[in-house]
């Protein structure tokens, strides 16, 4: 149909970029024109709330100024991209490779439709990691279960240098495409400017502004000293090579820290790809035995932010009106809901994953079942967060809480981590956690 002309597809899903994109350099490289091409997939659309949805909108339209249009089809990729590759007489469609369950399982489908549908090629290039889930081995030739030799493994191991913008790619944009859902944000909530140049400026004002004092602020809430990096980086806008390019040209013990940060996201993305069922299964299956309460007021306390608990309160309403919360916070509220509450793990990690517009399966669950005990590194059960306590600590002055819990605001600082009106008392409920642990360990 378009004569002699290579086309090929450039499949854009969680790397909505064009710089350091090996799976686009590959696609440019394959083909004298490129459809961008976005699949809205109703698997992921459905359950996601209006932060992500409103989020993901606004950084498809960034990529899509930046090319000059963006080809989006919404259905089951296994039907929608063997279309687009045979209206076009496409021969290899480009991706970034998914390590996800649901992502590697929907990718080996759409390769199997497209050599079935003509001998077309699924081509993965490149992944969201420096370095590719299962690339970093242990000694055995395994995984690491443990994140410190993980780390230094990873190290080791290594990444390539970034790659640069894809330029001068004559884009085929002339396809039949759906229109983009219209996503109505509810009131009160504020998202970061979305988009590769968005990500881009956010990550330079981080280094010159944020870096150097990283390491010894990151855990203070109140203070906005972390980089706010995670959703670009979930959305690929960019790459976390780039980053570690960036802050290979630095010193001292907040680029240290700020590297172990990253690999600590490689890290659960690795042990996610090893055990796809740790994404809904516990990952050490000791604690799935013990006696848990059905999800109920309690719950709906706890996810609207009315449990008493300031610091609690706080998280869980700064992750409704931001789509993002901060990560002590973020072990806080876990630990509240598991040990305080008794409630499972997986519930709570499904609510957070429908408001984080930063919701990342890997680094979510993981980061929920190392806070309930079962997960990798596994803090031990029987340390249960005070509440009171770490609302003291990382939340001195109670800017934090003040900013999130407005009819706490004019108490004096000293009354201001106080439970009030609380749903539960911590010191029963963590003798009672206590308990059930005991019960399961004598078993
Ligand atoms: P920074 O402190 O600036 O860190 C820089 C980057 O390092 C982050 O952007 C992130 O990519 C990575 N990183 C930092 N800490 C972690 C960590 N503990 N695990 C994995 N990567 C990390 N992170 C997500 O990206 N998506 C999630 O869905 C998610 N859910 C979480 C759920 C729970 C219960 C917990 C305890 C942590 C979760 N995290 C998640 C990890 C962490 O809270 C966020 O990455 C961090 O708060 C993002 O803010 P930032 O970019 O300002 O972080």
């Amino acid at each position: 149909m378009m004569g002699s002309m290579a086309i090929s597809i450039m499949w854009f899903r969680r790397d909505l970029r064009l710089a350091d994109n090996p799976a686009l350099m590959a696609a440019v490289d394959a083909g004298d024109d490129v459809v961008p091409l976005f699949v809205l997939d109703p698997r992921l659309w459905r359950p996601a709330g209006p932060s992500r949805r409103s989020y993901l909108l606004a950084s498809l339209a960034a990529l899509s100024e930046r090319i000059g249009g963006l080809v989006v089809r919404s259905g089951d990729p296994a039907e929608v991209v063997p279309a687009v590759a045979a209206e076009v007489d496409a021969e290899e469609v480009f991706v970034a490779a998914d390590f996800g369950p649901y992502g590697a399982r929907r990718d080996q489908g759409v390769e199997e439709a497209l050599q079935d549908g003509g001998g077309r090629r699924l081509v993965r290039r490149g992944s969201p990691y420096a370095v590719e889930p299962g690339e970093v081995r242990n000694q055995q030739d395994g995984g690491y279960q443990v994140f410190t030799p993980f780390s230094r493994a990873w190290r080791e191991h290594g990444w390539p240098d970034p790659l640069p913008v894809s330029r001068d790619v004559n884009w085929l944009l002339d396809l039949p495409g759906d229109d983009l859902p219209e996503v109505e944000r509810p009131d009160g909530i504020h998202l970061p400017p979305a988009g590769e140049a968005a990500a881009r400026r956010r990550w330079h004002q981080f280094l010159e502004t944020g870096l150097a004092t990283y390491s010894s602020s990151r855990d203070y809430p109140g203070r906005n000293t972390t980089s706010r990096m995670s959703v670009h980086l979930k959305w690929g806008e960019i790459h976390p090579r780039t980053m570690l390019a960036d802050l290979r040209e630095r010193r001292g013990e907040s680029r240290q820290r700020y590297e172990t940060e990253l690999a600590w996201r490689e890290f659960y993305a690795d042990v996610l790809a090893r055990r796809p069922d740790s994404a809904r299964d516990y990952y050490r299956p000791e604690l799935a035995s013990m006696s848990y309460a059905e999800p109920g007021a309690h719950f709906d306390a706890w996810r609207e932010g009315r449990t008493g608990y300031p610091i609690v309160d706080a998280g869980m309403r700064q992750l409704r009106s931001e789509g993002w919360m901060h990560n002590r916070v973020r072990m806080i509220v876990a630990s509240f809901l598991v040990k305080d509450l008794h409630i499972e793990w997986q519930h709570g990690a499904r609510h957070f994953m429908r408001w984080l517009v930063d919701g990342d399966l890997a680094s979510n669950q993981h980061g929920w079942q190392w806070t309930a005990g079962c997960g990798t590194d596994a803090a031990p059960y029987y340390r249960v967060f005070n509440p009171i306590e770490q609302g003291k600590k990382f939340d001195p002055d109670g800017a934090y809480i003040r900013r999130h819990v407005p009819e706490l605001r004019e108490l004096p600082t000293a009354q201001l981590h106080q439970p009030h009106d609380p749903i539960v008392d911590h010191a029963t409920e963590r003798r009672e956690a206590l308990a059930r642990y005991e019960a399961v360990r004598n078993r």
